[in-house]
């Protein structure tokens, strides 16, 4: 069977994204960095709006999760305790001849597939980005860039609990930056030396972990698939036991259907008590739990789902991907779900017309307190509604001369290219209303169909 990969080609993606300021090269007027890249205007809203989603969903709408902010740079035994320093490696080996170094695991030959030369034994390669703290740069001031936000959320365990006044089972839950020396980066922001993590420890009685397991699984699936992904391009795979680390109890990879075939969006695992137990031997701090309720005092089991923001972002862009003909003409569109789209609404008055500005000016400062909204009022109205359709605005906002007389907007829908006209006055609900999943064809009672054109 061929290997099943995404229809959508990795180059349309990497190509919209610098043509209309989604991602660039990290620092390309010096040639570039390899494997960092600079999220623009649209990327920065997008990864935001993904975060906001993902933080609502997680800590705001739930009364058993609460926040942190943990610091990039930790103690450097933090790492000895969680076994990074020791085994966050990868067998590397190395060309004698050109010097290039792969991955072991990614070797088809034994020899170099560059040049064709021998190559050395593998060797273990740490994956952490080693740096100096203070002024001194001897074997004392070494400290890492943490490879995961995780450890900085069990090194607080004991802090939360004794300030959030929670009880178990409850979470804590972060995003930040994390960094891995990745030995192979590469399709464009999926594998990265610089990325951020989407990360939450649920602390739960042993015993109970195999539930709680099954609860995250599920809740988090459905996370990608209510923001819009679609269910042909995502599934659970199961870690077989080998695959397993080795205090694991079980865990499932969340897969997208990627242009290189399927690969791990977020991976979601039963880590035991191995966490807590571990710094609590490292620490010499006691890490238990005392349950109230049954007289017992115990180590937490933790559930953790972990998800990269930017592999997300990936998988949204490429399932938001479409093209299709409008008005006669081929669009590029981005069908982002609403919540995640960067621009909410589009201001367009029909043309530059001076007559035109005041109301547009007008309406675009009001919708501009609600809504991440852009004003445009250069070129043709067709090419400003396939440039919005483009970067994934929903709704357009167009103010034609009829508006001067009626004071009414034409809205018009990106998927279905439908339009409805409103008073100025009731823009904002009707906005609200479509972007909190109304159906665009549902009619409040100001609204009049249009159809064809706006008014000339
Ligand atoms: P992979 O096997 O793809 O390297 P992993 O199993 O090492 O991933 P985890 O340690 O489980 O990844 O990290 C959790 C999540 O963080 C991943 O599912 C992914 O979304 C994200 N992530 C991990 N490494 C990177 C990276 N180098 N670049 C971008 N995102 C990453």
């Amino acid at each position: 069977m061929a290997e099943e990969k995404s229809k959508v080609d990795m180059e349309k993606i990497v190509s919209l994204c610098k043509r209309r300021g989604f991602i660039f090269p990290s620092s390309e007027i010096y040639g570039g960095l390899g494997s960092s890249w600079d999220y623009g205007p649209l990327g920065t809203e997008l990864k935001r709006n993904i975060k906001d989603a993902w933080w609502r969903a997680v800590v705001q709408e739930r009364d058993d999760v609460v926040g942190l902010d943990a610091s990039i740079i930790m103690h450097p035994q933090a790492w000895i305790a969680s076994g990074h320093v020791e085994s966050f490696s990868d067998p590397l080996v190395e060309c004698k001849s050109c010097h290039l170094r792969q991955r072991a695991t990614d070797l088809v030959g034994n020899v170099c597939p560059e040049c064709g030369g021998v190559l050395t034994e593998p060797r273990q390669f740490n994956l952490m980005f080693k740096t100096f703290m203070g002024p001194v740069e001897d074997d004392a001031s070494v400290v890492y860039l943490r490879p995961e936000t995780a450890q900085g959320i069990f090194v607080n365990f004991d802090n939360i609990l004794a300030t959030s006044r929670k009880k178990l089972p409850f979470g804590i839950a972060q995003i930040g930056k994390s960094f891995r020396n990745e030995i192979t980066t590469g399709n464009f922001i999926f594998r990265t030396r610089e990325f951020e993590q989407m990360e939450l420890e649920f602390f739960v009685k042993p015993g109970t972990d195999e539930e709680w397991f099954n609860y995250w699984v599920k809740e988090r699936f459905n996370w990608y698939f209510n923001l819009g992904i679609k269910p042909d391009n995502l599934h659970l795979r199961q870690h077989c036991d080998e695959e397993l680390a080795h205090y694991a109890r079980g865990c499932y990879d969340i897969e997208y259907l990627f242009p290189m075939g399927w690969a791990e969006l977020e991976g979601i695992a039963n880590r035991g008590d191995f966490d807590l137990a571990q710094h609590a031997k490292h620490s010499g701090r006691n890490l238990t739990y005392f349950d109230e309720e049954s007289g017992e005092r115990y180590v937490p089991y933790v559930i953790e789902p972990s998800a990269g923001v930017d592999r997300s972002l990936l998988a949204f862009l490429i399932d938001a991907y479409d093209e299709d003909v409008a008005d006669g003409e081929t669009r590029v569109v981005l069908r982002f779900h609403r919540e995640l789209a960067p621009i909410k609404v589009a201001v367009l008055p029909l043309s530059r017309n001076e007559k035109l500005a005041p109301l547009a000016r007008d309406v675009v400062a009001e919708l501009r307190r609600h809504f991440v909204t852009q004003y445009d009022d250069a070129q043709s109205i067709g090419r400003r509604y396939r440039r919005q359709d483009e970067i994934g605005t929903p709704y357009c906002a167009t103010i034609d001369f009829k508006s001067l007389e009626d004071n009414q907007v034409t809205i018009r829908d990106r998927d279905s290219l439908g339009q409805i006209r409103v008073p100025v006055k009731e823009l904002v609900r009707t906005l609200q209303a479509k972007l909190s999943g109304e159906a665009f064809d549902a009619q409040p009672l100001w609204a009049t169909r249009t159809s064809g054109a706006v008014e000339q």
